[in-house]
């Protein structure tokens, strides 16, 4: 499996730290409202590249974190006026729910930064100790960039371009700096915001500690994968690695990988030219399966543009994969042969081959395109050689092979079955019957399954009542 490596600009073949485990970090959202579609590049890339190493019989600790604690937070939460807390337990309950219709896996951890204050300042403390960090006069204390050699080893900056020619490149920052370039690790509190106390002051983190603390927290000093958008190779990145080798003294990443940026109709996407889509505005729309279609249809690496037209592709796309699906299911339920046939047999072993190349796409630095059109491949086949005289095992075979390479992907093609209302409601009064002979085993079944169907049950003074989730 390669991956390429934003540190050595090349693709490289992975190789774990430890045998059959991967430890991965990526970078979460700010969270301060709805998240837009260009959260969800990441989100939705950084999912399939765990799916794949699962499905490769990986165990991966995947942490991803939500900054919880920043001056666009504070800011809504004055603008509203509550707490900082509100809007940030607000909105990860609803990246929550965008998630999962995304069919984005839970994290194996998912860390707060406001719960992980004692170890920032825990790292900052060794960083000042070991001369990488310093307090100047108001309690602020910086990292002393100059103090950690390979600065820039990652965004390929070196520090005297930084220092002198691109000024925009300087990162922001008081006088009381010994040095431009060096950037903020805690920060004194302002009027009305949340604030920790600190050997140097009542304060907060700067941005990036958070990330160094968490991943040395949850996966240990040397993690495998470290990933996030483009945009934070640097400073973001840069200011992570300088702050975990110093503190550390280990190489914090193995491998870095960014994912290009989202654009619509070929602009950066932004609220002030009106080019601005939430998640939750794509859902008003489309099964959120057809954004997590459209996202893996361009390898992570190029950039992709958002469009009318290049959704409703992704929709095309999808629905042959589910009707495909469909078909084959309807057969299989009307199969009457059992045995493969000779011909057959041969047909699954092309179906094998679909899976291999699928696999090897994935292997090439997840080139989910390619993937994806070994899983166009698999489809085509099943709708031409699957026919009401295939034999059951032939026409299971057949649908194996295309969820799980769709399953990879994140891509649910089974279609839900909507259950008729009668249905419900014989099921509904069956349950009555079961609770009246009080035979709750079963009743609790009845309730499990309609779930399942997306069914809700609630019971009331007028007797049970339901509704669709
Ligand atoms: P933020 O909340 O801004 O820190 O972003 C969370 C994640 O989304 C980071 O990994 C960003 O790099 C990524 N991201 C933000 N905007 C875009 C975009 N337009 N396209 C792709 N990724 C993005
Ligand atoms: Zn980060």
């Amino acid at each position: 499996m390669k991956i390429y490596n934003t540190l050595s600009k090349r693709k490289e073949e992975f190789v774990p730290i430890e045998e059959g485990k991967v430890r991965m970090y990526v970078c979460g959202p700010t969270v301060y409202n709805l998240i837009h579609i260009g959260n969800a590049r990441p989100m939705i890339v950084f999912d399939t590249v765990r799916r794949y190493m699962e499905h490769k019989g990986y165990e991966v600790n995947y942490v991803s974190n939500f900054t919880d604690v920043d001056d666009k937070i504070i800011k809504a939460a004055i603008e509203e006026g509550v707490d900082a807390s509100v809007i940030s337990k607000r909105y990860i309950e609803e990246c929550k729910k965008d998630m999962e219709a995304l069919n984005v896996k839970p994290a194996t951890t998912h860390p707060l930064a406001t719960e992980e204050i004692p170890g920032m300042l825990d790292m900052i403390s060794t960083l000042i100790e070991k001369g990488h960090a310093y307090v100047a006069e108001d309690g602020t204390v910086y990292f002393r960039t100059r103090s950690f050699k390979e600065y820039g080893k990652l965004s390929h900056k070196n520090l005297d371009d930084l220092q002198g020619g691109n000024r925009s490149l300087l990162v922001s920052g008081a006088d009381q700096k010994e040095d431009p370039l060096d950037f903020v690790l805690w920060k004194p509190k302002k009027e009305g915001e949340p604030y920790w106390e600190s050997a140097w002051c009542d304060g907060r983190p700067g941005w990036h500690i958070e990330c160094s603390v968490m991943s040395k927290k949850y996966l240990g000093d040397e993690i495998d994968i470290h990933a996030g958008g483009e945009d934070l190779v640097f400073p973001h990145h840069e200011n992570e690695i300088a702050q975990s080798e110093a503190a550390n003294g280990k190489t914090f990443a193995r491998y870095w990988m960014h994912n290009a940026f989202l654009n619509i109709d070929n602009k950066k996407m932004s609220k002030s030219l009106g080019n601005f889509f939430t998640v939750r505005d794509i859902s008003e729309k489309y099964d959120l399966q057809v954004l997590r279609f459209f996202m893996l249809s361009a390898h992570y690496r190029s950039q992709l543009n958002f469009s009318a037209d290049l959704m409703e592709a992704a929709k095309n796309g999808l629905d042959r994969i589910i009707t495909s699906v469909e078909n084959v299911k309807y057969l299989l339920d009307n199969a009457s042969k059992v045995e493969l046939t000779g011909e057959e047999k041969a047909l699954l072993e092309e179906a094998k081959a679909l899976e291999k190349k699928f696999d090897e796409a994935m292997d090439d630095d997840f080139n989910t395109a390619h993937a994806i059109s070994a899983i166009f491949e698999l489809v085509k086949l099943a709708n031409t050689k699957a026919v009401p005289e295939s034999s059951k095992e032939f026409l299971q075979g057949l649908l194996d092979e295309i969820r799980l390479l769709s399953n990879i992907c994140g891509l649910i093609v089974d279609k839900k079955e909507e259950m008729l209302d009668g249905d419900i409601e014989a099921l509904i009064e069956e349950r009555q019957a079961a609770r009246k002979d009080k035979n709750f085993q079963r009743a609790d079944e009845i309730r499990n399954l309609l779930l399942e169907k997306g069914i809700v049950l609630e019971d009331t003074r007028e007797g049970v009542k339901w509704k669709r989730a």
